[in-house]
């Protein structure tokens, strides 16, 4: 059991993790919203820019400490670019190949980023292709499939060992509400909103957990109607979260509930937060940042005061000539103007 590589191998990623620092917590003042506070757990400042790079350390362990991973094995991924961005960066630390799979219209700074630390991309024509095509490699190449989807909410520690859970309601413990009414996240693997929602109940916290989900994704029909067949045809536009199908890691009894977000309040969000925070933030912080205020009016109507945490998932800079290019906008998303009106409104 005790193979010197693969002891090696954990403690190259514990020395990382030990060399990192953790993620800000931003707590945003918003005068409209007197005795709510909104905080974004800002995932952008991770060495590979987003959340996935808790996740990918979380996959490389699993994989090594279940012997799936060895000397040269090579590593597949399905993704639509973030995780596949933040495993290229542990492959390269363990001195691993990687190949990314994914949608050929991912966005092309994430491509650059997964090339840049030494993994390669192999592209298919839409996401519901991912999974399949990734297997095929894994076989041809005596690989291994990490299977974000899959193994996302069972790689990650969800009781504590400073997970984003732990962190968060640490980060809390000085302000005015130290635990907070809501949080408030979408989902992709659904990773996330299992972990999160697992250590509120594990804690016997009274938070609530609402998952907010784009257009073109079936996780809150599945969650609605009990069902884990239902497939959609169309990707979703919001990169990072909604999926044609309820992924294995989405753990619809983990959460209390749901949201639905039209595409064009998400992107509406971005441009109307990048006022408040003076940063461009990617589009699905503009899902979860629309969840979160429509939560706060709600409040702020009910005359209750506390605390809304959400994620700022990523940075907009891997976006610029999408979410951030007003023709683009225009032509794949549509008038952002009546949710810009509510925006500012607010
Ligand atoms: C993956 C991802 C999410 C969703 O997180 P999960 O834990 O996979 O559900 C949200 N935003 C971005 C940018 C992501 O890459």
């Amino acid at each position: 059991m005790n193979n010197a590589w693969v002891k090696h191998a954990i403690s190259e990623i514990e020395a990382d993790f030990q060399r990192s620092a953790d993620t800000h917590l931003i707590r945003l003042n918003l005068p409209t919203f007197p005795g709510i506070y909104l905080y974004l757990k800002d995932e952008s400042t991770h060495p590979t820019g987003s959340l996935k790079h808790r996740l990918a350390r979380s996959l490389f362990l699993y994989g090594l400490c279940n012997g799936w991973i060895k000397e040269d094995t090579t590593i597949i991924e399905a993704s639509s670019g973030s995780t596949a961005v933040s495993e290229a960066y542990f492959a390269r630390l363990l001195n691993l190949p990687f190949i990314a799979v994914m949608p050929s219209c991912t966005a092309r700074k994430k491509v650059e980023q997964i090339e840049f630390y030494g993994g390669r991309c192999h592209f298919v024509d839409s996401a519901s292709q991912i999974y399949a095509a990734s297997e095929q490699l894994a076989k041809e190449l005596n690989g291994h499939y990490m299977d974000q989807f899959t193994n996302a909410e069972r790689a990650t520690d969800w009781r504590g060992n400073n997970n984003i859970a732990d962190s968060i309601f640490r980060q809390m413990e000085r302000e005015p509400h130290p635990i907070p009414a809501y949080i408030v996240m979408s989902a992709g693997t659904g990773g996330t909103s299992a972990t999160l929602g697992r250590y509120i109940r594990y804690q016997g916290h009274p938070t609530h957990l609402m998952v907010v989900d784009p257009e073109n994704s079936v996780f809150m029909d599945s969650y609605l109607q009990k069902d884990r067949t239902i497939t959609g045809t169309c990707g979703s536009k919001i990169e990072g979260i909604g999926r044609p199908r309820a992924e294995p890691s989405f753990i619809p009894e983990a959460i209390d509930s749901m949201m639905r977000v039209p595409d064009a309040a998400s992107i509406a969000t971005i441009h109307w937060l990048q006022k408040i925070l003076g940063r461009k933030v990617g589009a699905s912080t503009g899902t979860n940042m629309w969840g979160a205020l429509t939560l706060a009016r709600q409040m702020r109507d009910r005359g209750e005061q506390g605390a809304i945490v959400t994620l700022l998932c990523d940075s907009g800079e891997r976006y610029l000539d999408t979410y951030y290019d007003a023709d683009w906008v225009k032509k794949n998303i549509g008038d952002l103007s009546q949710y810009t009106q509510q925006l500012e409104a607010m």
